[in-house]
Formats: C-alpha cells, sequence, structure tokens
C-alpha cells in the first residue's frame, strides 16, 4: 500500500512541530509495524517573520506567505494539508480555495471527539487571537454546535503571554504550569464539561493531571487526525 504524502506547514513554532512529526512517526509505525515511518514534507517558517506579522495584525501578508508554503507543498506532492498551529488557522479559507488538495482543520477532529464523548461546554485556551477572535470559536460553535468558554481578559493574557514568551521558545516552567491549571479551574467553575487546548505548544505544559474535566490536545488530535487519513488510504 503506497502511503499518502502528508504536507505539513510548520515552524509555527518548531517546538509543536517536532510534536507533530514525532507523533505521526511513532503513529505510523504502531499501525503499520516495522521500520514504516510516515511519507511526509514539512514547510518550517522562521516564526519571528510570522509573529510579527501577527502581532502588527498585518493578517493579509500572512495569508499570502501561508497560501505560498501550501502551494509549495501541493506541488512537492503532498496529497492533503495541516497547519500545524491553531491560530494560523484565521486563514484557513483563504489557503483552502488556493489549492487542489484537501486541508484538514484542525477544529474538527478535535469537535468531533468532543461531541463523540457527549460534551457540549467547551473551555478554549490559545492565543488571544484564537480566544478572541471568531474564527475558530465560530466553527466550534456553528459548524458543531458546541458551547465555547474563553478565559476572563487577565487570565487571556496570562495565557497569550506564556505562549509567547515561553512555550514557542522551549521554555516550560513550573509557575506557568500553575497559573494555567489555575485558569483551568476557573473554566471548570463556569461550566466547562473539557478544555481543548488550542494552542499547539500547551502540551507541552498542561497534562491530563493539571484539568479536572478532559482535556483535548489539538496537536495530538490533529496529528493522528493525519494518519487516519494515510491509513485509510
Ligand atoms: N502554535 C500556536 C497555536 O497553535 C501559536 C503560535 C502561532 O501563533 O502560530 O496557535
Amino acid at each position: 500500500m503506497a502511503q499518502k504524502l502528508i504536507g505539513l506547514i510548520g515552524g509555527m513554532s518548531w517546538e509543536s512541530s517536532a510534536e507533530y512529526y514525532r507523533i505521526i512517526n511513532e503513529l505510523v509505525r504502531d499501525r503499520l509495524g516495522g521500520l514504516h515511518s510516515a511519507k511526509c514534507l514539512m514547510w518550517s517558517f522562521d516564526f519571528a517573520e510570522i509573529e510579527a506579522l501577527q502581532h502588527a495584525g498585518r493578517w493579509d501578508d500572512a495569508t499570502i506567505e501561508m497560501i505560498k508554503a501550501a502551494q509549495s507543498l501541493e506541488r512537492g506532492g503532498a496529497d492533503f494539508l495541516l497547519i500545524c498551529t491553531n491560530t494560523m488557522h484565521r486563514m484557513a479559507d483563504e489557503v483552502q480555495v488556493a489549492i487542489n488538495i484537501p486541508l484538514i482543520h484542525i477544529a474538527d477532529p478535535t469537535a468531533e471527539r468532543i461531541k463523540t464523548a457527549g460534551l457540549k461546554k467547551v473551555g478554549l485556551l490559545g492565543t488571544a487571537f484564537t480566544m478572541e477572535q471568531d474564527f475558530y470559536k465560530g466553527r466550534l460553535i456553528n459548524q458543531h454546535g458546541l458551547e465555547v468558554l474563553v478565559p476572563n481578559d487577565d487570565d487571556r493574557k496570562t495565557v497569550h503571554r506564556i505562549i509567547y514568551d515561553e512555550l514557542v521558545q522551549g521554555e516550560v516552567k513550573e509557575t506557568s504550569r500553575q497559573m494555567y491549571r489555575d485558569v483551568i479551574a476557573r473554566l471548570v467553575g463556569q461550566g466547562a464539561e473539557a478544555v481543548i487546548l488550542g494552542c499547539t505548544e500547551i502540551m507541552l505544559l498542561v497534562r491530563p493531571e493539571d484539568s479536572a474535566v478532559p482535556i483535548y490536545d489539538t496537536t495530538a488530535i490533529h496529528a493522528e487526525a493525519a494518519v487516519e487519513r494515510v491509513i485509510a488510504a
């Protein structure tokens, strides 16, 4: 069986792209056995350039860069694509129309799992862009029928700061883990039945035992969705 070729748009940050690469290869090995590993291509950005566009609100320029990356992976032979960050799904629709191969949207397999578990009210952790703008919450609400809670103003600032000042730079601090635990506990106090780790680096910091309700790690779920597609080929 010829494996499908996975296209990964990564480097946002490479700390989480490395996790995608590891998880995808481990799952393919587990599923196919022996010396099997995943066939994949990764476009890896210089995150400093992308982060500068994000914080300057230059989303149109960022979209152009994302489309160029997606088209390069398609030309390289990728059968389907993953954008290895939640935040950069802001331009997922524009990327999808610019290519002829499918893009697996990170929110979709995540929401499917939550619905399968019979849960409805979810807390969402991610960058300020993901927690505050509509592109991600809107998809969870309108396409998947979930109720989405985001942390309060101060907590959103803390969650965002820890992502950019620490996690994307590979720093994992116990003090920050405690802050995330507290944010999660407040979401649970508001009725969250599950928490989405809606930033691909949060899994470096937060573990299931840090939450009283199930956590849904978008990095692992997205990587697993890619492998399902490879194996189903
Ligand atoms: N990887 C993160 C995410 O999933 C944040 C970095 C970025 O802004 O792309 O949103």
